[in-house]
């Protein structure tokens, strides 16, 4: 595998002034970045007796025996309030695995200041240098501690051993590596020169004045680690706001990266009640960003504050925002039934339909209707339901009290109402865990809310269409919900993907064909959606790492002026 290659992380502390070189009379800087290539990180498969799989249960072991102390850090300074919580296990929730502290209104503000009185020190570093930090983290998080984060991911936020794998060593070692590969190939953009012994043109990336609030979800840890230090790789001062359920997974990311060299202050880990956070960080003028993930709810919040308070800022802050989703499955009578049936049910159920990508409704055409209904019910009798700890458990419980009750509340929902159809699961116990089984409903009305509003837990809601009304139908899924993340279609007839790449332009900022709705993979399927799902800027492609850059153009001339009068007025 090609990694990236670099020399010693002793010659990062040069000083900019030291990396100067004159070129042509230019006092610019010349940028000297090596070049290297990436491939995404291997995941690993924890197959009986294999040695990853040995090491993560000695890891899981030593996370579930202790509960460990999580401070807030501020400029390397650690930080303890008198609000005390605690981050239980999702799946035996009787179990604390970590104490944290929520930083009050003064702590926030504290961490703006440090942050922004960091950013112009930071942003002088070297991009090589900070390459080289992000190289070495990236490569500590492969090895010496792959198997801490995913056991902090598994007994935290309850993933199995392949969610875990896929989310808190794979694709956050690809965020951490690719983010830093992406800022590599746009420093290699120069614009054009024409006669550069009389003028030289350049463009450099700088940080943003002020500071980069990153508020982040429960459900990615990898989420957690590119919402915050990809603005610090872009030369940012960084106020991170980490999930309380995701708190112990989030704390191993900020410590690898102090490990890897990030200095103190560049980022600073502050857990905190949403509402303070979100008030305080809106209310100082040096808001230069929000990056957020999370749901709709929130970030409209968030925006509606920065709206009430922009006469006050020195920037326009810079509002990223993924957000939620009620993706779909379209099946084609021309589709593969195994196919739609497996796919759906990984997408539909894993992680308990708590990925932003999860299937949520799926549309049917009734020829296909009885093979699919009989393959769904006898894959989701199947699902095996337990503690990540077991590796024979398909999914596990779901996040929290809060996300039992939602959940809960749309399949009492289905319970009730003539409309609806329960043809799998819809039982659900929350005595040691949130435990919630994997549940179809089968719907006669498409427009329910079952099947238009975002539900995050394991809920499938299925609209079987007649075939003489599937332009109709194709029309429905687009403009029955205000969201627009992922969507996929499965059908071999190619007139019909056709007319759904037009028709279904729109509805998904993730389109699939022939495949499920989830899975998205750093640097292969840049994510993110459109409408109501977000800003949609594409988190794990190119496009991202600009977000959280101001670049300055630079016109360097050589050839003094001398004349105020143009030629032609002479003659
Ligand atoms: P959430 O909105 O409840 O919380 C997100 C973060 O915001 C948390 O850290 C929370 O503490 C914080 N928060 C809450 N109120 C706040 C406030 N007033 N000010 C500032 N911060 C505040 O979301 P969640 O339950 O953690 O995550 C689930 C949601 O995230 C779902 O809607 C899901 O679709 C979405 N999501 C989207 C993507 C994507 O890429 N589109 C990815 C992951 C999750």
């Amino acid at each position: 595998m090609l990694r990236m290659l670099g020399n010693s992380p002793a010659s990062m502390q040069l000083s900019v002034l030291k990396n100067c070189t004159r070129s042509l009379g230019s006092v610019l800087p010349q940028l000297k970045i090596h070049d290297f290539q990436v491939v995404n990180e291997p995941i690993l498969t924890y197959r009986k007796n294999s040695a990853e799989r040995k090491d993560l249960q000695r890891a899981l072991k030593a996370a579930a025996s202790n509960c460990e102390e999580i401070p807030i850090v501020i400029g390397g300074k650690e930080f303890k309030t008198s609000e005390v919580r605690h981050q239980v296990m999702p799946h035996d929730h009787q179990h604390s695995i970590a104490r944290f502290y929520y930083a009050d209104k003064k702590l926030v503000e504290k961490a703006i200041k440090t942050a922004v009185e960091t950013q112009p020190k930071w942003d002088r570093v070297p991009i090589e240098d900070r390459l080289k930090i992000w190289e070495k983290a990236a490569d500590l998080m492969a090895t010496t501690y792959r198997q801490e984060l995913n056991a902090a991911t598994m007994l935290g936020q309850s993933k199995t051993v392949i969610q875990a794998e896929i989310d808190a060593a794979a694709e956050l070692i690809d965020f951490i590596r690719m983010n830093a590969y992406f800022l590599k190939e746009a420093t290699k953009y120069q614009p054009i020169s024409e006669d550069p012994k009389v003028t030289k043109n350049s463009l450099r990336y700088r940080g943003i004045d002020g500071f980069i609030a990153a508020v982040s979800p429960f459900n990615f840890t990898a989420i957690g680690g590119n919402l915050s230090y990809t603005p610090a790789l872009m030369g940012n001062g960084v106020v991170w706001k980490p999930s309380d359920t995701a708190m112990l997974s989030n704390w191993r990311i900020f410590n690898i990266m102090r490990e890897a060299g990030v200095p103190d202050g560049v980022v600073n880990f502050v857990p905190a009640d949403g509402p303070v956070f979100g008030d305080t960080i809106t209310a100082s003028p040096h808001l230069a960003g929000i990056n957020f993930t999370g749901s709709v709810p929130t970030f409209n919040r968030l925006w509606k504050q920065v709206g009430n308070n922009i006469d006050k800022y020195v920037n326009f802050p810079r509002l990223t925002g993924e957000c939620g989703g009620k993706n779909f499955h379209f099946v084609h009578k021309s589709a593969d039934v195994e196919s739609v049936v497996t796919s759906t049910i990984r997408s539909a159920f894993e992680y308990c339909g708590q990925k932003c990508s999860a299937c949520s409704r799926m549309y049917v055409p009734e020829s296909l209707w009885p093979k699919i209904k009989e393959g769904l019910q006898c894959e989701a009798e199947k699902l095996k339901i337990g503690d990540v700890q077991d590796f024979s458990s398909f999914t596990s419980a779901v996040i929290d009290d809060k996300a039992f009750k939602r959940i809960t509340s749309y399949i009492e929902h289905a319970k009730k109402s003539p409309n609806l159809e329960i043809l799998a699961g819809g039982t659900y116990s929350d005595s040691k865990g949130y435990f919630v089984n994997p549940t179809i409903v089968l719907s006669k009305d498409p427009k329910d809310r079952i099947m238009t509003e975002e539900i995050f837990g394991p809920v499938l809601t299925i609209y079987v269409y007649k075939e003489s009304d599937l332009l109709e139908t194709m029309k429905l899924v687009h403009t029955s919900t205000k969201f627009a993340l992922t969507g996929a279609v499965f059908g071999q007839d190619e007139e019909f993907v056709k007319c759904a790449l037009q028709e279904f332009k729109m509805a998904a900022g993730n389109f699939y064909i022939n495949d499920k709705s989830t899975g998205s993979v750093v640097g292969q399927q840049p994510f993110g959606g459109g409408r109501m799902s977000g800003t949609n800027d594409k988190a794990g492609g190119p496009h991202y790492i600009l977000r959280w850059t101001s670049p300055q153009s630079i016109k360097e001339t050589f050839v003094p002026l001398r004349d105020v009068n143009y030629p032609y007025m002479s003659e």
